[in-house]
């Protein structure tokens, strides 16, 4: 019989309800007894929809309040010593409130103190929370509640696999802090309390544990391969079989390493790198058990079952009872339930699967290769099929004249007519700035008053004009408050814009919107992410008409404000049925008629920020100049249908350029804006080194804090920012835009940015 199982479940509820929960408990209106109850109510909807669907385990240690590789921090005793925590670690019992606290430095009791830090797991939108590692630390089984929620699932009835971090895993996330030190050197500490969770599993008796070593898809140091050996020999011991699971992409050369591991099982992801198959299948041992991640656990596509059934006959006939299937990895990439989306039309809707559909598959496809299908079995195959042959031929996906435009496209078109050089003279004409040119990256603070009209609006409660009235009043007064503040290039605020995706999004054709689609991204944020199910299209100028009227309301240059097509792309569920690429050109020719557009209406400046830029980089170091090279490329399609004196910007949140700077430059926008401030400009040590060529705002402070920034301090961050860029291709502007803020911290922060300009030139 072919085993099915998933890797882990959506743990915030069908209706956000853990999110619900946790706020209010750290608003201090829930006790502590009723967010565990509603946390424990959660998981036994979870595990009772994986029984229901007919796998053959339950996922327990998924569940995290916060994060899961917080968990393992807590459950190891590494909880830095900032918290306070020494005695709870002591007593093997780590507080809730202590894990709030390093997930966001307060908790409802306890002292505050600074988090740790937050940051993307591999190349998801999730983020998790850095372990921090020193020299001296040690380890010790500091938490129960793991073995609590497998003893909840037994009594419940259910078979219990646990899943967790594995402990490489765990180190390569991991940071070290203080004196220098090899993170690796911990390894044999942190393995003692892997050996003795290990152990106090199997006294539970648990079978199966699932141990997440993501880090095997990525390029590994020879140590860090050997660290794999020296952790899992040291594991075999324990009386407990391992199930070594790799998601998010293929083993590459750490193939050998992870099968020839001494673990009872190896789950590998079937989705994003399917050409492993084969070679694992020779490499696995003969008493092994193989997972084979078929479903795709990052997006929200229905499965061609049929295609798969055929795929893995032969394999199902060579491994027999060791064959196990999964989703590709943890379905807490995904949303919960495609059904809930009573607003979606039912063709759509049958081209997807969320979490809960994804069980259904993978118990299917398990009962398929058994020839034991029921009937609901076969119907869902065929179901399956005919949803896939729809999409196939939907008039819906597919418009002619999108792939007729893209074919068309030159190499001329993702080109500038002229070098920046010259490009820049015909700038410095049209737009008359000034040395050190103040500037902002968008948006001004979205208040609860614009809120609240949007929701009426959305609600139908406030009409689409007087929706829009209440919109230019908000532009009319972002813009009146930069004049007062003399800012020399202006921004219309970004109020109409309930998020950057979305926005755009909402007004191109090809993209829906879910309901209830949320995603974690971190804590108890969610993300609810569009889907581009079709060819991309715009039916209508989608900012013009705000840029426009902001523009009339001053002399000064005016800047147009769009989200860029790789941060479009990277932010939505994707169309698998075509390279990300295609849907990548295909956003950008869409954007390009809005850049070309705003120029006709008069918009002199355009920004198109690119904030995920990064993110998309692949796991491999050797897939990046692939995805580099049609991610610039998108982003010059959409710039340069514009003449010379149109000045174009960009913009990114992030502080790692060193190791793509030539791309940065290759996107040949004539301004960059750059988070800096926290880096003291060391960061464009990389723009110096490599010559950047064109214009940089680094940014001179940190929006992310209410804190004033000081007039001298900003000048003195420009002036090390003139040594490494010539004076004339520098900018000042806050790191990123301004909409988490509220106007009483903006408007004297940027009093004192132009304060600190107008000191800069007076020196020149
Ligand atoms: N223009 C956007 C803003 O100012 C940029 C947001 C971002 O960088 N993530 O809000
Ligand atoms: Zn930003």
């Amino acid at each position: 019989m072919t085993v099915s199982h998933i890797l882990g479940y959506p743990r915030i509820g069908a209706q956000r309800e853990l999110k619900k929960a946790t706020e209010a408990y750290w608003k201090g209106d829930l006790d502590r007894a009723t967010l565990e109850q509603t946390a424990k109510t959660l998981r036994a909807d979870h595990w009772q929809a994986q029984q229901d669907a007919g796998l053959d385990l339950v996922s327990v240690g998924d569940f995290a309040f916060y994060d899961q590789v917080l968990n393992v921090s807590v459950l190891l005793g590494a909880v830095p010593e900032r918290f306070n925590a020494a005695a709870e670690v002591d007593q093997g019992d780590v507080a809730l409130d202590t894990a709030f606290r390093m997930a966001r430095g307060r908790a409802p009791s306890g002292e505050p103190a600074a988090a740790c830090e937050m940051t993307k797991y591999f190349d998801t939108n999730y983020h998790y929370l850095v372990p921090e590692l020193h020299a001296e630390q040690t380890f010790t089984l500091a938490s129960t509640r793991l073995f609590d929620e497998v003893a909840e699932a037994q009594a419940a009835g259910f078979t219990p696999k646990v899943a967790l971090t594995g402990p490489v895993t765990w180190l390569w996330l991991g940071k070290q802090k203080g004196a220098a030190f090899e993170r690796l050197d911990l390894l044999d500490r942190v393995l003692d309390v892997y050996a003795d969770v290990l152990t106090r599993l199997a006294e539970q008796g648990v079978e199966w544990v699932q141990l997440n070593e993501p880090a095997l898809v990525q390029d590994l140091p020879a140590e860090w391969q050997q660290a794999f050996e020296r952790a899992y020999n040291r594991l075999q011991s324990a009386s407990m079989k391992i199930l070594l699971a790799t998601y998010f992409g293929g083993l590459g050369d750490n193939l050998s390493v992870a099968t020839r591991l001494p673990v009872a099982g190896l789950h590998v992801d079937a989705v994003r790198a399917p050409e492993q198959l084969d070679s694992v299948v020779d490499r696995i041992g003969p008493h092994q058990v193989l997972s084979l991640g078929v479903i795709d656990g990052r997006n929200i596509w229905r499965a061609d079952l049929a295609a798969l059934r055929e795929r893995l006959m032969p394999l199902k006939v060579r491994l027999g009872s060791r064959l196990w299937l999964a989703p590709s990895c943890s379905l807490l990439h995904v949303p919960v339930d495609v059904n809930a989306e009573a607003d979606l039309d039912a063709e759509l809707k049958s081209w997807l699967a969320f979490a809960r559909q994804k069980l259904d598959e993978t118990v299917t496809l398990a009962r398929l290769l058994d020839q034991r299908a029921t009937n609901a079995d076969e119907q869902r195959l065929a179901d399956a099929t005919r949803a896939l042959d729809g999409r196939r031929d939907s008039a819906r996906i597919h418009q002619p004249a999108v792939a007729t435009r893209l074919a068309a496209t030159t190499a001329v078109d993702s080109q500038r007519a002229t070098l920046y050089a010259k490009r820049a003279q015909a700038q410095r004409q049209a737009l008359a700035l000034p040395l050190y040119p103040t500037t902002t990256i968008g948006s001004f603070p979205q208040t609860d008053d614009i809120r609240v009209a949007r929701r009426a609006h959305k609600s139908g409660e406030l009409g689409t004009e007087q929706y829009e009235m209440r919109m230019r009043e908000e532009i009319a007064y972002a813009v009146e408050r930069q004049e007062a503040l003399d800012i020399d290039m202006l921004v219309h605020g970004e109020a109409e814009r309930n998020d950057m995706v979305e926005y755009f999004g909402e007004q191109l054709d090809g993209f829906a919107f879910t309901r209830f689609g949320w995603v974690q991204s971190y804590g108890s944020r969610c993300v609810k992410p569009p889907v581009i199910f079709g060819d991309v299209t715009r039916p209508a100028p989608m900012t013009v008409r705000w840029s426009e009227y902001a523009q009339s309301l001053t002399q000064k240059p005016m800047k147009g404000m769009l989200t860029g097509p790789v941060t479009i792309l990277q932010w939505s569920f994707v169309r698998d049925d075509q390279p990300r690429e295609t849907t990548c050109r295909q956003i950008a020719l869409a954007l390009r008629d809005e850049v070309v557009d705003l120029e006709s209406a008069g918009i002199n400046a355009i920004q198109i920020d690119e904030p995920a830029l990064r993110e998309g980089l692949p796991l491999r170091q050797g897939e990046w100049q692939v995805y580099l090279n049609w991610a610039v490329e998108s982003f010059r399609l959409s710039a340069s249908g514009v003449t010379d004196a149109t000045q174009i910007h960009t913009h990114m949140c992030y502080s790692e350029f060193n190791d793509i700077i030539g791309s940065i430059a290759a996107l040949d926008a004539d301004v960059i804006t750059i988070e800096t401030s926290r880096s003291d400009m060391e960061l464009l040590n990389a723009f110096k080194d490599f010559d950047y060529p064109n214009e940089i705002g680094p940014g001179v402070y940190d929006i992310h804090t209410p804190n004033l920034p000081d007039v001298d301090w900003m000048v003195s961050l420009m002036e090390k920012a003139a040594e490494r860029i010539p004076a004339e291709r520098l900018w000042v502007n806050p790191d990123c835009g301004l909409k988490t803020r509220r106007w009483e911290e903006v408007e004297p922060a940027l009093a004192n940015m132009v304060e600190a300009a107008k000191t800069l030139r007076a020196r020149q």
